[in-house]
C-alpha cells in the first residue's frame, strides 16, 4: 500500500450505489476517508427523486445511508458538478480512488416516427416532475385529454400509470411536488392505457405492484381475457408457483374476470401490442399500434414480432417508459451501444479493455438499469472488492491536494452534509401540519436558500 494513508476515496453519485459504495469502503478494515459528490445539493438519488410517492417504505432505505453519512470519515460535496466544477482528472489525482456511481440519467428512445410529437414524454421526466426534482419543474405536462398511454411493462411504467391513476385523497398524503399533486389533481384523464410488447408472461413489473394496480381507490383495472391466451409451450412457463410470471398471471387472470367498472378511471393493461406511430396535428393525437406474436431467437429467449394486425388509440399524452440509459462523462469511458461505462468487476476499462487505474464504477453505470434498490449493495461490495485488492497491490496514488481548497478556489457554493440536513428539516417541518412525510422544495434557489450559508468541508 501507499505509504501516505488514510485511503482516499471520491464517490460520485448520492444515490444508492454511491452510498452503499461509500459503506463498503468504510466498513472494511482498511483506513479510509470518502468524500462523496453529488451534483444536486440533496443526497440519495433515485430514492428521493425517483421512488413514487405513495411508496414511502421504499424511501425509508434513506435511513441506512443516513448512518453512512454520519461516519466521521465521510463527508458529503453536494452541489458539485464533476465535469463542471472539477473535472474527471483533477479528481483522479486528488484522490487514490475515484468511483462513478452516476445512475442512468436518459431514457432509451423507442426509434418510431413520431416519438417527439409535443405531448410524447420520457416517463422518466414524468417522474422527476412529479417527484419535485429542481431540473423538471418547468416541464409542462397537458393532463387535458382524455386518454394516456404507457409505453412498456416494467415497473416504472406501473409507477406512472398508477400515478395517473391516484386520487386527491391518495396524493395528498405523499412527498410529490405540490405543484404535481395539483396538476394530476386537476387531470382529466379518464383512460390509462399500458402497453407491452411482449406477453403477460415476459412482463417485467413485479407481483406486488401489479397487485397493487388492482386495489385502487379511483381506478378500475381491465385486461381483455383474449390477450391472456397461451399456447402450450408458454403455459409450462407457469409450472414454477413462485415465479412472478405465475403470480402476475393469477392476478392477471382475476383482473380480466372483473367486468364492473364504476370508478370514474379505468386503467387497461394490453399485451403483445406495440406502438409503431405517434401521429398528430402538432402534437400527439393518436398512436398506431401493431399486434405482435412471439418468436423463439436463438438465445431461446421470445422476442415480439409485429403481425399485419394494426389499430389506432387515440390519445392526448404518450409517456414512453421502456428503461433508462446512461449519459457519458466527458473524460470517463463510454460504452454507447451498452450505454454503461466499460467495466470489469467494477474496475473501469479503457479503449483496449485494460483496466485505468484507480478509476472505479458502481450500480446502473456499471450494470445497466436493472435491479431494486438492494441489487446496488452487492454490485457496490463487488467494485469496492475490486478496489480494496487494488490498494493492497499498492497501484493506487494521489497528490496532496485537497478538493475543498480546489472548489473554493473556483468560488464553488459546496452544500456538506449539515447544509443538506438544513434543507431535511425544513421540508418535514412544512410536511409536519398537513399530515406529510415533507412538503419537498424544489427549486434550485429554494434549496439552497434553506441550505443555510455554511463554509464547506474542510
Ligand atoms: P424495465 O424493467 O427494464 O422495463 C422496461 C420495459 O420496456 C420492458 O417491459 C420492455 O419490454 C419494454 N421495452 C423496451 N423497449 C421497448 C420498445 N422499443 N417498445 C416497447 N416496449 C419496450 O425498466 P424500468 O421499468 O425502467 O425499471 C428499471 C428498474 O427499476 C427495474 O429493475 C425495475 O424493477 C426497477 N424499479 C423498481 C420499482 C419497484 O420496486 N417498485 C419501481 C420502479 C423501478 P421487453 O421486456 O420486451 O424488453
Amino acid at each position: 500500500m501507499n505509504a501516505v494513508r488514510p485511503l482516499r476515496v471520491a464517490v460520485v453519485g448520492a444515490g444508492p450505489a454511491g452510498f452503499y459504495t461509500a459503506a463498503a469502503i468504510l466498513s472494511s478494515p482498511v483506513d479510509a476517508e470518502v468524500d462523496l459528490l453529488e451534483r444536486l445539493p440533496t443526497p440519495w438519488g433515485l430514492v428521493r427523486l425517483g421512488v413514487a410517492p405513495d411508496h414511502p417504505e421504499i424511501k425509508s432505505v434513506s435511513r441506512v445511508f443516513e448512518k453512512t453519512a454520519l461516519d466521521p470519515a465521510f463527508r458529503f460535496f453536494g452541489n458539485v458538478e464533476v465535469g463542471q466544477d472539477v473535472t474527471p482528472e483533477e479528481l483522479l489525482s486528488i484522490y487514490d480512488a475515484v468511483v462513478y456511481a452516476v445512475g442512468a440519467q436518459t431514457d432509451k428512445r423507442m426509434g418510431i416516427p413520431g416519438e417527439e410529437l409535443p405531448g410524447s414524454w420520457p416517463a422518466t421526466a414524468f417522474v422527476a416532475w412529479y417527484n419535485g426534482h429542481p431540473d423538471y419543474q418547468e416541464l409542462d405536462f397537458d393532463l387535458s385529454c382524455e386518454r394516456a398511454v404507457v409505453v412498456g411493462n416494467g415497473n416504472v411504467a406501473v409507477d406512472v400509470a398508477r400515478l395517473l391513476a391516484l386520487t386527491r385523497a391518495e396524493l395528498e398524503c405523499t412527498d410529490a411536488a405540490d405543484a404535481a399533486i395539483e396538476q394530476l389533481c386537476g387531470s382529466q384523464i379518464r383512460e390509462i392505457v399500458m402497453l407491452g410488447r411482449r406477453g403477460p408472461l415476459q412482463a417485467s413489473f413485479t407481483s406486488p405492484e401489479l397487485k397493487e394496480l388492482g386495489e385502487l381507490a379511483g381506478a378500475d383495472i381491465a385486461v381483455d381475457p383474449a390477450e391472456l391466451e397461451l399456447d402450450p409451450a408458454a403455459e409450462a412457463l407457469l409450472a414454477d408457483e413462485r415465479s412472478t410470471a405465475r403470480r402476475n398471471y393469477e392476478l392477471l387472470k382475476t383482473y380480466s374476470a372483473r367486468s364492473m367498472h364504476t370508478k370514474s378511471k379505468l386503467l387497461r393493461l394490453r399485451f403483445c401490442t406495440s406502438p409503431v406511430e405517434l401521429r398528430g396535428d402538432g402534437r400527439v393525437e393518436e398512436v398506431s399500434v401493431v399486434r405482435n406474436r412471439l418468436v423463439a431467437g436463438a438465445d431461446g429467449a421470445l422476442r415480439a414480432v409485429p403481425t399485419e394486425e394494426r389499430e389506432t388509440i387515440r390519445c392526448g399524452l404518450v409517456l414512453r417508459s421502456v428503461g433508462y440509459r446512461g449519459v457519458p462523462i466527458e473524460g470517463v469511458p463510454f460504452d454507447e451501444q451498452l450505454g454503461i461505462v466499460p467495466n470489469q468487476q467494477g474496475r473501469i476499462l479503457d479503449g483496449r479493455g485494460e483496466p485505468i487505474v484507480g478509476l472505479y464504477c458502481a450500480g446502473w453505470i456499471k450494470r445497466g438499469p436493472s435491479g431494486v434498490i438492494g441489487t446496488n449493495k452487492k454490485d457496490a461490495a463487488e467494485t469496492v472488492a475490486a478496489l480494496l485488492d487494488d490498494a493492497r497491490a499498492g497501484l493506487l496514488e494521489r497528490s496532496g491536494e485537497q478538493l475543498s481548497e480546489l472548489l473554493a478556489a473556483r468560488e464553488v457554493r459546496v452544500i456538506d452534509y449539515p447544509g443538506w440536513q438544513a434543507i431535511d428539516a425544513r421540508e418535514r417541518e412544512l410536511g409536519a401540519p398537513l399530515g406529510r412525510p415533507r412538503v419537498k422544495l424544489t427549486r434550485w434557489a429554494e434549496l439552497l436558500e434553506a441550505a443555510g450559508g455554511r463554509q464547506p468541508p474542510s
